[in-house]
Order: C-alpha cells, then structure tokens, then sequence
C-alpha cells in the first residue's frame, strides 16, 4: 500500500489489485462524474453505483499502462501518495456489490501474501473466466420483444429468411424470449442478433428473481447402518458441526469414507448449509458427481475443466446465492464463496493436484484449512494414504485423527501384498515368467487385472547400438519418449514431437534399439501374450477423447475377464470390483528419487493401486516387482501398514530437519542462458543473508544450486532453498525479500517464481 507519510494527494482514492505480476495494489480515483452526481459509464438512475458507495471487492475497469484491464477494488482510501496529476480515474464501476463473501475476501488477500503472489492475480484464478474479463454479473435476465408495433412492410422483408420469420412470430406469441427459450425452440442465437439490426425486436434487461436458497428434500436412498469405525468418527465430526475443527479421516480403501462424509453433509444440509466437496482432478468424474446426486435431493453443482464458461458461471453464481446445496471441484473450487457455508471435505486429501505448480501456486488443502477457520466451520480431509504433512499436524493434534482401518460392506479381508524380486532375472517387456503364469491363473479363473505401469508411450530410451547415442529433445536435459501410433519421439516435460529416426544422429548407423518399457510397449506384448483376453490401456494417450475413458470403464464394469493397463490414472478414484490380481511392474524409480517425498509418492501409489483390487466378493492378490525386495521402505509396506511406513518416514524427515518439521520456500531463477539465473540468486541470496543477519531470523539458505532437472524447454533452471523450522520467521523473510525483489532490476528474460510449502521440486 501507498505510503501514507508523504501523501501527496488527499481526496478518495481506490486502492485497486490488477491482474498483473507485480505484488502491490495501485490507487485510482473513482470515475468521472457526468453531470452532477452519477458516473458516467453507469446508468444515470442508479444511485447504488455513486463512488461513495462502492466496496472493496468490487470490479473495476481501469487503464494500465496503455492497456484495459479488470481489477478489484481492495480497499478505499483517503490520501494517495501520488500526486493527483499522476492519478487517473477508474473507467467503470462494474459491479454493485462485493463479488465475494467477506470469508473469500479474506482468504484471498491471506494467500495473495502468504505465496507471495500478486493480489491481481489471486482474484483471478478466483473468478470465473466471464467476470474476469469483465462480463456483468447478472443484475437480470435478458430477454428480446417485438419492438414499437413493425407495419406489415417491415416484416414482409423477412419473408425470405424463414427462420427469422419463424423466430420473430415466436416471440410475438411469447411476449418475451430468452436467450436460452431462443435454443430450446431450435433457433440459432444469431438470429436474435440480425432481428435486432433490423429493429424488429430489442432486448431488456427484467429483473433476476431471487434465488432460493436450496431446500434438501426426503431421503431418495436410505442410508446405510455405519459401522463402529464409522459411527465413531461421524459422531466426533456431528458434535463440533457448528465451530472451526479440522479432521484427518484416514481410512484405508473401501472403509466407507464417502459413506461418513455424506452421513456428516446431510446434517449441515438439513439445516440449510452448503457443503464444498473438494476432489482430485482426475477424481472428478460422472459417477462421483452422481453418487451426491442420488443420494441427495437437493442442487448439486460441479465445478471442472469439462465446463463451458456460462456453465462455470451459473455454477459459481449458485454456490454464490446459496441456491446450490452441494458444490463439487477441484482445486481452484477451493475459492468458490457459498452464501451459506456449512462444511468443506477435500477427498484423497494427499493428491499432488491439489497444489497448482505454475504462476500461483497454492495448495488447496491448506487454503481450506485457513478457510475453514474464517468462516467458523469444519473441515474433513480423508485419504487411504494421508500426507505426511496431514499425518504430522494430526500427531500434533492440529487435526483430530479419525480411523477407518477396515473394509466395510461385502468384503472385510483385506488384499495379501508380496514382492517378487527381479533382481537376478531377465524381464519379458517388463514381465518375470512368475508374474506372466500369475496373471495367467487369474484370467483362467474368470477375473480381472490390474498392470500399472507409471510411464506412457513405447519406451523411454532410444538408443544407438554402435556408439551408445541416445536420442535427447534439444530443449531439456531430457531423454526422448519413444512413441507408437504414429512412431515418434516426445518430450514428456515440454511436449516437442519429432518423427522417429531411421538412423544414429551421431554416427549414422541403422542399429537403433529401445530400452525400458511405457503403457503401449506393454498393451503390445500382453495382446500377443494372451491373444484370447482384452487388454485396456488406460493413459492420458488412450484417454484424449471425452467419451474412450468412460467406455472402458464401462467395459471393466461388465465385469468379464480382461486385462487393464494404465498410469497414475487409474490410482485414482476409480471403483474395480472384479480385479483380483494388481501387479506393479516397477516399484525402484520410486525408491531412488531424488525428490525427498519420492519414498511417500511410492508407497501412497502402491497403496492406492493396491487398493483396486478385491473391492467386492473377492479379496484381491497385489505383486510387486522391484530390483531391491530388501529396502526397507518395501518391506515395511508389505510387512506393515501404511500408518507404519508413515511413522517411519516422519522419523527421517525431522533427523533431516525437512517437511513437516521444517518449512521450505523455493525460489527458481530460469532463462535461456545459465549465467543470467546464476548471477541473479548470488544478488538473491546476499539479501536473504543480510535480512537474516539484521532481524535475526532463523532461517536456512541452500543455493544457488542447478536444478535437478537443469534445463527445461529452453530455459536453464537454478534453485535458492530457504528453510526454516519457523514458518513465522520464513514468512517475515520472505515478506521483506519480496520488498527488495520488487526494487531489484531484472536481466532481460528471466524468470523468476517463489514457492512457497513447494511439492514439485524437479
Ligand atoms: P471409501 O470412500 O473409503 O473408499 P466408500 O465410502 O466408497 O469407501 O465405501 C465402499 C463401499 O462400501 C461402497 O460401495 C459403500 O456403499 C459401501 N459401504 C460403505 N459403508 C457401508 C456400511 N456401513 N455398510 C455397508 N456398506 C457400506
Ligand atoms: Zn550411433
Ligand atoms: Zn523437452
């Protein structure tokens, strides 16, 4: 804010967030008065708009530099430190009131300052695409009417475009049509356009009726008898409904969280209160949404990528009215205000997608904690394989712990989880001979498998025989994917495509081979193993059409023996009943990251794939293969639990001094020459020294070092690490770098981005 020492000018300002990158709020003053009282973009007999009433949260029109943008009012001041020649009035009031409830409000000015991001930009990944580019919010409805009384000349001169004719006598019988009444009867929108040109018809604006708040009506399904597990952590839950709690529901596959969280909705939806149903992106599927839908009968709003923007929209418009009773999405739904907030469940609390890995990056999961608490209500987290960090704040009781450690409804054994090593054996296309006869034996007996396999396309090495070239993209420090269908070579982290070579581009020899194996390398070998069996691939390749993913779910559903293959996607959210044999193909990348939460991301996708199989009748085989059956973070998933892994990795992360113990901020320098990125942290991390000298701030400093994946479509990658056991000292740092950073000149092309609680540290 605008330093109110040496303020130049005094009269109303509006302290207003852009969406640009820069981390401060900029004064305008309030419009140019038309006349004596109104502004002038606004209608002359609408008072509500006048400046002295405008609050902050709402969208304002203003120009930046020599461009129009939409920011949102943050605050009203008094005084500007500019001086008022410098100053330049707001184009347009564009909203009467707030767009967000004050619990939004202050989240988003909390996270805009926690991630040290720009305010700006915080609101607009808040916002509906439509209100971020400036649409009205509906103060209405639009409708078209026949206007003045046409005379027969006017409308003979539609008797060559018979739509337009058909349309028009439509609305004369109408009265009034709307936009979306125009589509209903079969007519193109455009239509009303050129009835408008022509003057027959004009559009209104009547008003919007109220929205109802949502009602829940009776029991469309009755509700199933919990068991004592469940009975137990729905009672917790009940009894701190009307306060600020925060629990962690760790319950293992098929425990019956879903059947927790909707006996605990229910309670706040009898009483009017809208529950905020947070799921990983590529949980969020048609069967989720209808399961709140069947067993709910109230409005159910969904908010995803598959949405069209008015879709979006009306969804956010009907959480925002409290028309909505349940509101589901993912991560950026986290923001969504609700008139009427009851409660906020955030399924497979542990997924990485609910951390957005670009421009802001936030996590959802702790931004709904924070929300939680402003707006006085409870949170759940569930999960099968929780974070460690949710782990950790539940043994510090920040979080109450719930558990669910069996399996509810047909099936209560849980699956038996070996290994097989493969240390000594040579692989067919991935495969040892036990698994092959393994996976024959459960196809004999008329059941389904699972193959997962963590990597797509063919293979990921293509490599020369003769003089050990390897096939590299050009702009990463990165091993070419080999592909099929068309034969290509890809680049996983920056999306280059290349045809396959012929020949060695070093030594020109024909002798090229692939090494490793991917998802479609597999689907072949096992199409011929097993000629008789269907095998599904399931990967983001497979999966680019809407309608294929759904298909084969479908498919796997009948139930008959077929063999499934996929990729992280199939870890997720999906219900298979009829699998009774899962194979990890590879469980070593894992175990040898060089990410610090690599051994967690393991065991949570062994776990999670794990859990697939027996989910009905039958309990269900899991096969592990690994190079190493003896480490130790294997064998104690075998042995274990998850909750034992998970004790014994928390051990290890404090004798590191790392998450959740410690806290960590990541500052990433890129540009396409390394020094740039270089020199830039040194000035960088002499700050940091110096903020951490004079305040005292125990706060630890790594780098610059390369970054483990150095080079990355183009750009060279350099880290700075802070580190601290005090979040409070790391965020006093930071606040003040920022400072610095934001007087700093930057080197042409470069980039810089501050994470903070970072998960993606390649
Ligand atoms: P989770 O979300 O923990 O994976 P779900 O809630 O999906 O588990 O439950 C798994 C299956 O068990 C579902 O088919 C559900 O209808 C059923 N189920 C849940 N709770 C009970 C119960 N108390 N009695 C009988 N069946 C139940
Ligand atoms: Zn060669
Ligand atoms: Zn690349």
């Amino acid at each position: 804010m605008p330093n109110n020492q040496n303020s130049k000018y005094h009269g109303l300002v509006f302290r207003v967030a852009v969406p640009s990158p820069l981390r401060r709020v900029f004064d305008y003053l309030p419009p140019v008065i038309d006349g004596d009282q109104h502004s002038s973009s606004l209608p002359s007999s609408d008072t509500e708009f006048s400046s002295s009433k405008v609050q902050p949260g709402v969208r304002v029109r203003v120009s930046f530099g020599n461009r129009k943008l939409i920011g949102i009012v943050v605050a009203i001041g008094a005084d500007s430190s500019l001086d008022k020649k410098k100053l330049k009035p707001v184009i347009e009031i564009l909203d009467q009131k707030p767009l967000f409830t004050p619990g939004v409000f202050k989240i988003l000015l909390w996270a805009a300052n926690y991630y040290q991001h720009s305010l700006g930009e915080v609101f607009a990944t808040a916002l509906p695409r439509k209100l971020r580019v400036g649409h009205t919010q509906k103060q209405g409805q639009q409708v078209w009417t026949v206007q003045g009384s046409p005379t027969e000349k006017e409308i003979s001169s539609l008797s060559r475009a018979i739509k337009q004719k058909a349309l028009f006598e439509l609305i004369e019988t109408k009265g009034k049509l709307s936009r979306a009444q125009c589509q209903d009867a079969g007519f193109s929108p455009v239509l009303l356009t050129r009835l408008t040109e022509k003057k027959l018809i004009r559009s209104q604006l009547i008003p919007a009726e109220a929205a109802k708040p949502f009602e829940l009506l009776n029991d469309r399904d009755s509700e199933l008898t919990l068991n004592d597990n469940q009975l137990a952590a729905v009672t917790s839950i009940t009894e701190k409904l009307d306060t600020f709690s925060c629990f962690l529901l760790d319950g293992v596959t098929g425990s019956g969280k879903t059947e927790v969280y909707m006996q605990v909705m229910r309670k706040q939806l009898a009483l009017g209160k809208q529950c905020l149903v947070l799921v990983p992106e590529i949980g969020l599927t048609p069967q989720t949404i209808a399961r709140f839908e069947e067993r709910f009968d109230c409005p159910v709003v969904s908010l995803h990528s598959g949405l069209n923007e008015s879709e979006r929209l009306n969804a956010w418009n009907c959480s925002r009215d409290g028309s909505a009773g349940i509101i589901i999405g993912t991560r950026s739904a986290v923001f969504t205000p609700m008139a009427a907030p009851g409660l906020i469940i955030i399924d497979e609390e542990h997924d990485s997608s609910f951390k957005q890995q670009d421009s802001f990056r936030y996590s959802a999961r702790d931004i709904a904690v924070v929300r939680a608490r402003e707006e006085n209500i409870c949170v759940v987290l569930g999960s099968a394989t929780p974070s460690l960090e949710s782990l950790h704040n539940a043994n510090s009781n920040k979080f109450i712990h719930l558990k669910l450690p069996q399996r509810t409804g047909k099936v209560t054994t849980s699956n038996s989880m070996e290994v097989i090593d493969v240390a000594n054996e040579t692989l067919r296309e991935g495969f040892s001979e036990q698994l092959l006869y393994k996976i024959q034996r459960h196809i004999e007996n008329k059941n389904q498998v699972l193959v997962f396999i963590n990597r797509r396309g063919f293979a990921p090495i293509l490599n020369c025989q003769s003089c050990g070239w390897i096939a590299e993209c050009e702009n990463c420090i990165a091993q070419f994917t080999v592909h099929a269908n068309p034969s290509s070579l890809r680049c996983h982290h920056c999306g280059a495509f290349k045809q396959l070579p012929r020949y060695c581009q070093n030594c020109k020899s024909k002798d090229l081979n692939t090494i490793g194996v991917g998802t479609q390398r597999v689907e072949a070998f096992l199409n011929k193993q097993f000629p008789d069996t269907t095998i599904l691939r399931i990967d983001r390749d497979s999966t680019r059409r809407k309608s294929s993913l759904a298909k084969m779910l479908e498919r796997i559903n009948q139930g008959d023996p077929c063999i499934l293959l996929g990729t992280q996607m199939l870890a997720k959210g999906h219900h298979f009943p009829n699998i009774t044999l899962v194979a990890i193909l590879d469980a070593d990348a894992g175990l040898f990251s060089a990410d610090f939460r690599g051994q967690e991301h393991m065991a949570q996708t062994i776990v999670q794939v794990a859990g697939r199989a027996g989910r009905a009748e039958r309990a269900g085989e899991v096969l592990i293969q690994s190079r190493h059956s003896a480490h130790t973070t294997l064998q104690s998933l075998i042995t274990g639990t998850y909750a034992e892994f998970a004790e014994t990795q928390l051990k290890e992360r404090q004798n590191a001094a790392m998450p959740p113990f410690h806290h960590l901020c990541l500052l990433r320098a890129e540009s396409p020459n390394l020094e740039i990125p270089l020199h830039f942290l040194d000035k960088v991390a002499t700050i940091v020294d110096k903020l951490c000298h004079q305040a005292k701030l125990p706060v630890e400093r790594l780098g610059p070092i390369p970054a483990p994946m150095e080079k990355r479509a183009g750009r060279f990658r350099i880290h700075l690490i802070l580190k601290s056991r005090s979040r409070g000292a790391l965020q006093t740092l930071l606040t003040q770098l920022c400072e610095q950073l934001d007087n700093l000149k930057f080197p042409a092309k470069l980039r810089l981005s501050i994470d903070v609680d970072p998960q993606d540290m390649t």
